[in-house]
C-alpha cells in the first residue's frame, strides 16, 4: 500500500484480459438512450452488443419509474415504440399540461415493465447482442482511438472489440476515462448541478375523487385532467401542493425538500415525483447511498402527507420504490460544438442538426426548492454536439451530450435522449459501412438516413 498526494492506493497485479467477443459497435449503457442507438445500428446489419449493468432495459424511463417523456415524440423509433407500446395497451394517448406559464405537451406515460419488454424484444429482433448485468468499467484506446471496452461480470473480467464505441451512459463514463474532455453541471469554480431525486409509486388510490377535487383546487396550478374518466389511467397529471405542503410541514415538523409534488397515472398506477437531494457528489459512493437513505426519508414523509391531507389517498400505500436513484446531471462532454442555452431556448438552426426536438425546459433549481418547467418553441440538436473532443471512434448520447447547463435542461428530457442515441447509431453503422472515422462521416448521409426513419431534422418541421 502507498500514499501519494494525500491519496492512499494499492497495486494490483497486471493481467492479460480474455477476449470475450468482437463487435462493429459497442453500446454502452441500456437505458433510456442505449437501445435506440443499438436497434438504429443493428437495423443496418451491423454486429451491435449492447451492455447494460442492470437485469433490464429502460434505466431511468424504466426502472427509474420516469415512464413519461416531456415533450411529443415527433418520429423516428420513438415514436414507433411508442406507438408500439399503445398497441400493447402499454402506453396511451399524448396530452397537453396546462399552467399559468401556457401549456406543455408530454408524450403519455408508459407502463415500464411493457416498455421493458418491448425494448428488449425489438433489441433482439434486430440482432442486437445485449448483456445483462455486465459492467463497463472502461475503453482500450489505440493510438487515440476507443478499438474496445473492458466489462466485469460473473465471469470475470473481459475485453469486447469494437469499429465504435457509443457511451450511453448517461455520466460519460467511458468518455471521461478515454480523456475526453467535460465540464461538470454548470462548469467553473464549483459547479452547479440538478438535485437528484427517487420516483415512487403508490397503489390503493382512488383516482376520480382524486381527479374531481383537483379540478377546482387552486393550490394544484398545473394539470391535466382528462374529461373522459376512462383516459385517467393515463391521463391524469398534477402538479402543485405548495400550500398544503408548507402548512404540513409547519404542523407536523416534518422537513422535506422540494415545495411540490408532481402526480401522473400510468396504466393506473400512482407516480410520485417529490424527493430531491440538492449537492450530492455521485461518482463518491458513500455520498451516492446518503442520498438514497434521505430520499426513503423523504418517500415516507410525502406517503403521510399524501395520505392525510389530499382526497383520494385515504387508503393508498406505497407500491413501488424506484431501485434506482434518479441522477439529473453530472459530466456533459466538451464535443465539436457545445449546444448553448439561446440555442435551445430560440431554436436555433443548424446545418448539421440530427433532431428536431420539443422537450420541455425543466431545470430543478440546483439550491433552491422550485421548478422551472416550460413549454418552449422546438430547437434543433447538431451532430458535432456527440462528437466529443480528443477521441477518435467514440460517440456519446443521452443525457451527458455537449450541452451547456441551461440547454441541458432541454436536452436531458427522453424525447431528446432517444433521438440522439437513435442519431448515433445511424452515424456509427455508417462509420463501419464506409471505413470512415465517425468524425469523417458525411452529415447529409445521416440525415438521409434519418429522414428515411421519419425523424424530423429542423425546428421549422414541427409545431
Ligand atoms: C427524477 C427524475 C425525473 C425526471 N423526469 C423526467 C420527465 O418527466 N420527462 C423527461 O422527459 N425526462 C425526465 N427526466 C430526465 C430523463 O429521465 C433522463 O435525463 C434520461 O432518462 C437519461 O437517459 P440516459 O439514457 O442518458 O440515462 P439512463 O436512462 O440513466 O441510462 C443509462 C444506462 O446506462 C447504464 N450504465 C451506466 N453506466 C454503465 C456502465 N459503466 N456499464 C454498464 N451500464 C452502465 C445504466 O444502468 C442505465 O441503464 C427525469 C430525470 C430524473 C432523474
Amino acid at each position: 500500500m502507498t500514499a501519494a498526494g494525500g491519496v492512499r492506493t494499492v497495486r494490483e497485479p497486471a493481467r492479460e484480459t480474455q477476449i470475450l467477443m468482437d463487435a462493429d459497435i459497442v453500446v454502452v449503457g441500456g437505458g433510456t438512450t442505449g437501445p435506440f442507438a443499438a436497434i438504429a445500428a443493428a437495423r443496418r446489419g451491423r454486429r451491435v452488443v449492447l451492455i447494460e449493468r442492470f437485469g433490464s432495459l429502460g434505466g431511468n424511463l424504466t426502472l427509474g419509474l420516469n415512464t413519461k417523456p416531456s415533450g411529443a415524440l415527433v418520429g423516428g423509433l420513438p415514436l414507433e415504440i411508442w406507438n408500439l407500446a399503445r398497441s400493447h395497451g402499454g402506453a396511451g394517448e399524448d396530452y397537453m399540461a396546462v399552467s399559468k406559464t401556457g401549456g406543455v405537451k408530454i408524450a403519455s406515460p408508459c407502463d415500464p415493465e411493457m416498455m421493458k419488454v418491448l425494448l428488449t424484444r425489438l433489441c433482439v429482433d434486430a440482432g442486437v447482442q445485449i448483456l445483462f448485468e455486465t459492467y463497463v468499467s472502461g475503453p482500450v484506446l489505440e493510438d487515440g482511438a476507443v478499438i474496445g471496452v473492458i466489462v466485469e461480470s460473473k465471469v470475470g473480467r473481459r475485453f469486447i472489440g469494437a469499429e465504435v464505441v457509443i457511451d450511453c451512459s448517461a455520466d460519460a463514463d467511458i468518455a471521461a476515462q478515454a480523456g475526453a474532455p467535460f465540464v461538470m453541471g454548470s462548469g467553473g469554480e464549483e459547479p452547479v448541478m440538478q438535485p437528484v431525486s427517487m420516483y415512487f409509486t403508490m397503489k390503493r388510490v382512488d383516482i376520480p375523487r382524486l381527479a374531481d377535487w383537483a379540478r377546482t383546487n387552486n393550490d394544484i396550478p398545473a394539470r391535466a385532467i382528462p374529461d373522459d374518466p376512462k383516459e385517467l389511467d393515463y391521463g391524469l397529471w398534477l402538479t402543485g401542493f405548495n400550500t398544503m405542503l408548507t402548512r404540513f410541514q409547519e404542523e407536523t415538523g416534518t422537513r422535506l425538500q422540494r415545495n411540490n409534488i408532481t402526480l401522473k397515472t400510468a396504466d393506473g398506477v400512482m407516480y410520485v415525483n417529490a424527493t430531491r437531494v440538492p449537492g450530492v457528489d455521485v461518482f463518491f459512493p458513500v455520498a451516492f447511498t446518503g442520498a438514497i437513505v434521505e430520499c426513503y426519508r423523504q418517500i415516507e414523509a410525502v406517503a403521510r402527507f399524501l395520505r392525510e391531507q389530499v382526497p383520494g389517498f385515504e387508503n393508498a400505500r406505497i407500491a413501488q420504490i424506484a431501485p434506482v436513484l434518479g441522477v439529473r446531471e453530472t459530466r456533459h462532454i466538451e464535443g465539436e460544438y457545445t449546444l448553448t442555452g439561446p440555442d435551445a431556448i430560440e431554436g436555433r438552426f443548424f446545418e448539421d442538426s440530427i433532431a428536431a426536438d420539443s422537450s420541455a425546459l425543466d431545470i430543478h433549481e440546483p439550491k433552491g426548492t422550485d421548478v422551472d418547467f416550460r413549454g418552449l418553441r422546438p430547437y434543433e440538436i447538431p451532430y458535432r454536439c456527440l462528437l466529443p473532443l480528443k477521441v477518435e471512434q467514440l460517440l456519446v448520447a443521452g443525457r451527458c451530450i455537449s450541452a451547456d447547463h441551461v440547454a441541458h435542461a432541454r436536452s436531458r428530457n427522453m424525447p431528446a435522449c432517444m433521438a440522439t442515441g437513435q442519431a448515433a447509431g445511424v452515424a456509427a453503422a455508417l462509420a463501419v459501412e464506409q471505413g470512415r472515422r465517425v468524425r469523417d462521416v458525411p452529415i447529409a448521409a445521416i440525415q438521409e438516413i434519418l429522414r428515411e426513419l421519419g425523424m424530423p431534422l429542423h425546428s421549422n418541421q414541427i409545431n
